[in-house]
């Protein structure tokens, strides 16, 4: 299939290509390199011998978009492109609602236009807010608390009332836990600008010496030592689940599902700094700190209707996560 991957050059996306290619499929790329390097493309030409088609513009450009659609014969979407930061959301709403649900908006309709009716689309555990009980489930009830969250919010509503209205599309809300790990090669991976937000790409900061110590953002949550607990899922693991996403589309025709992409396991933020410790063989210093505004103590998945419906199974552990994320950290 030709799949035109928005966001193709970021984190999640350029391992999502390299699975693509992997298995056959031609991959067209669109990204703005807001948030990712050209450099990217190297890497997965290096990684599969295959360089991806390339466009380097806004998918808010919708001319642009159009002639896109227009030259080439687009089967499905993945659609990746945002801007992701919780914090940065809350003090730039405006570029988030722009960038975020404007841009979607655009290239529905262009999808639209060219008959383009096969999506899948990134949504985030951000989704349930602070659930009741865990795991979740993908019924659980939706709140969020930032405009981030809000964006992912709206852009599932737009696509299902699309999907309501024309039931010809074929809809996957893959809804992401927390993504970590770097592809095997330590070719591509995540290495953001700045101060690292996430947990997994500060750590490997703190181990490679970039940084101090880590700050343990709250130590009093009800979890078994007090920090907060997530679902770390490997990149790769998690790419894999869009092939299947799309694998499901052509034995199940048109439909809209909504997955959970995670591990169904939970770990502490201190079983993660003991877990890369393992795995750097480096000592990562940190310091107990008050809560993070925003945080919740316990997120992680019921990831049973991904098995069920997509064959989804992760296949890396923590370990791995963290090995696979310091052999890249100490390759930049
Ligand atoms: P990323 O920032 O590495 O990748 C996003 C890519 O989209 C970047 O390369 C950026 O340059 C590009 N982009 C952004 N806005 C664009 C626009 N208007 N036009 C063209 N390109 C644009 O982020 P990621 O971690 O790979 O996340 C990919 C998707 O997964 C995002 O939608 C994100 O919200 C979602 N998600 C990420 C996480 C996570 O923890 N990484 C968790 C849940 C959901
Ligand atoms: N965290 C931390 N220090 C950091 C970054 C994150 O203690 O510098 C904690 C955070 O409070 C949460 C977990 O690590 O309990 C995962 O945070 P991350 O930002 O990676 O993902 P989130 O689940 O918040 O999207």
């Amino acid at each position: 299939m030709n799949i035109l991957i928005t966001g193709g050059t970021g984190y999640i996306g350029s391992h999502t290509v390299v699975e693509l290619i992997k298995v056959g499929h031609n991959v067209i790329i669109v990204d703005n390199l807001c948030n990712s390097d050209i450099k990217v493309l190297d890497k997965i030409e290096i990684i599969t011998n295959i360089r991806p088609i390339f466009y380097s513009f806004d998918i808010k450009y919708s001319t642009l978009l159009d002639d896109l659609f227009t030259k080439h014969k687009i089967d499905a979407v993945i659609h990746f492109a945002a801007l992701k930061s919780v914090g940065e959301s809350v003090t730039m709403p405006l570029e988030y609602y722009e960038n975020n649900i404007s841009g979607s908006i655009i290239l529905f309709e262009i999808m639209k236009k060219h008959n383009v009716k096969k999506i899948v689309f990134s949504s985030s555990a951000t989704v349930y807010g602070d659930p009741a009980t865990i795991p979740i489930t993908e019924d659980f009830p939706l709140q969020t608390t930032n405009p981030y969250g809000f964006s992912k919010l709206v852009i599932e509503q737009l696509l299902r009332d699309i999907y309501n209205s024309d039931k010809s599309w074929s809809i996957a809300l893959l809804r992401y836990f927390n993504p970590v790990g770097a592809h095997q090669s330590c070719l591509i991976g995540e290495n953001p600008n700045g101060i690292p937000n996430n947990l997994m790409p500060y750590i490997a900061q703190v181990a490679s010496g970039k940084r101090d110590f880590l700050t343990v953002f709250g130590s009093d949550y009800n979890t078994h030592d007090g920090t907060g607990v997530r679902d770390y899922i490997h990149v790769v693991d998690l790419a894999i689940g869009h092939i299947q996403a799309l694998k499901y589309f052509e034995t199940h025709g048109c439909e809209l599902i909504t997955v959970n992409l995670g591990t169904g396991v939970g770990y502490s933020v201190l079983d993660v700094v003991n877990a890369y410790q393992k795995a750097s063989g480096q000592t990562i210093n940190y310091r107990l700190a008050p809560r993070r505004h925003g945080d919740i103590a316990i997120c992680y998945a019921n990831p049973t209707l991904a098995n069920k419906l997509l064959g989804f199974k992760t296949q890396f552990g923590i370990e791995q996560m963290c090995l696979d994320s310091w052999n890249f950290q100490k390759n930049l």
